[in-house]
């Protein structure tokens, strides 16, 4: 059976040519970028090529990109790193209630160090008012971190007008753009961001390996201690051919992300029209606009979300739901419930994301499959009965 991928919002098969790119750094140049003799110095002055690769697709200089272990790292480098600089000067830390776990775990964990964090809540497109980020700011708060674009339903956030709020208040603005970067225009100037997280798994480079951006200036501690890497700021031998392949990823997205939006825009909306017409009690969440080209998102009522996907599963479609099945206990996304979603709604929503190599017959296959899956989920939900 042929398999059709739409989950790459959940990580992204690594581009052949970012494989080419990396090859060579396991074997021929497999030196120590530390190293002072010849095959040393090729790993080192391959780092600073991603590095300059990197900068450049977001608009940033060579010395500003810190190579991290991925969009985790990152997220917790940012938001630990300026905690613990403040140095008591301020405790209080601004986010928003949809952040990614990777920023909502480490918010509390800065709670129990005795920081004060904000949630703000979002609308019902899942957007963050930056009147809320004004109002929440105190003269304790050190750092708002607000995600570029969401995971789950793809909403894009209005960071620029936030950053001006932030930046009239002297406050620093973190923002979490591994959904993005690559995917819409992300440069740090034109989102006046002073800190900003990426991963190369979710742009066609392989796992484990991404970057924070830290604008120059802004007061950062390390929080792994060890070599002088990185500036002194993330001691650790270099992930050479990682962060070879995420600098090949920054290169190939600098040539295609215009058009390749518009390609993956026109089939994405090809599948909300196909579900929203044919499969009755449908919804899109999200913002209908401003969300990322490649993510639909949608409830489909009386249907269980993890049903679906296991149907889905078994013709080989992959997607994923808005309910992450923990332990026993199947709990709705955070997002989901931070737009207003009952949990029933939550419970029935489908995650749809594209990529490089969807195609359109991909897609008129699952519109063929799904509202089949769904009558067939329905007749035995005792759901839709109590409700007709
Ligand atoms: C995937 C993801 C992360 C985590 O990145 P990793 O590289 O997998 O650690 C953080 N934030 C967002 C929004 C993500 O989608």
């Amino acid at each position: 059976m042929k398999r059709i991928y739409l989950d790459y919002a959940a990580t992204t098969p690594t581009h052949p040519d970012v494989v080419k790119a990396m090859l060579p750094y396991f074997t021929s140049s497999f030196g120590n970028p530390f190293s002072i003799y010849a095959c040393g110095q090729d790993a080192k002055e391959a780092i600073e090529g991603a590095r300059a690769s990197v900068a450049a697709l977001i608009g940033a200089r060579d010395e500003e990109i810190i190579f991290t272990s991925g969009g985790t790292e990152a997220d917790n480098a940012a938001l630990k790193g300026v905690a613990y600089a403040s140095g008591g000067r301020g405790q209080h830390i601004i986010t928003s209630s949809i952040e990614h776990h990777a920023i909502l775990e480490t918010s509390h964990f800065l709670e129990t160090q005795g920081f004060e964090i904000t949630y703000l809540p979002v609308d019902e497109y899942g957007m963050v008012d930056p009147d809320d980020v004004r109002r929440a700011i105190t003269d304790k708060t050190i750092i708002v971190s607000i995600m570029h674009a969401n995971n789950e339903v793809g909403t894009i956030q209005p960071v620029a007008e936030i950053a001006r709020i932030t930046r009239e208040a002297g406050v620093y603005l973190h923002t979490d753009a591994v959904q993005s970067v690559g995917h819409v225009p992300s440069t740090v100037d034109e989102l006046g961001v002073d800190l900003l997280s990426m991963s190369a798994h979710k742009l066609y480079g392989p796992k484990g390996v991404g970057a924070l951006y830290v604008r120059k200036g802004t007061r950062l501690v390390s929080f792994m201690h060890g070599g002088e890497q990185e500036y002194g700021r993330r001691a650790g031998t270099h992930n050479v051919p990682g962060i070879v392949g995420l600098g090949k990823t920054a290169e190939i997205a600098r040539q295609e992300t215009d058009e390749e939006a518009e390609r993956v825009t026109r089939l994405r909306d090809k599948l909300r029209n196909g579900i929203l017409e044919s499969i009755d009690h449908a919804r899109l969440n999200g913002h209908p606009q401003a969300r990322l080209p490649n993510n639909l998102n949608v409830s489909i009522s009386y249907a269980e979300g993890e049903a679906m996907c296991l149907k889905l599963d078994r013709e080989g479609i992959c997607c994923s739901t808005g309910s992450a099945c923990t332990s026993a206990v199947t709990e709705p996304s955070h997002v989901l419930a931070a737009l207003g979603l009952d949990p029933l709604q939550a419970h029935s929503s489908l995650r749809f994301s594209l990529g490089k190599w969807t195609t359109e017959e991909e897609i008129d296959h699952v519109l063929e499959v799904l509202p089949r899956i769904v009558t067939r989920l329905r007749a035995i939900s005792p759901l839709l009965k109590s409700h007709g």
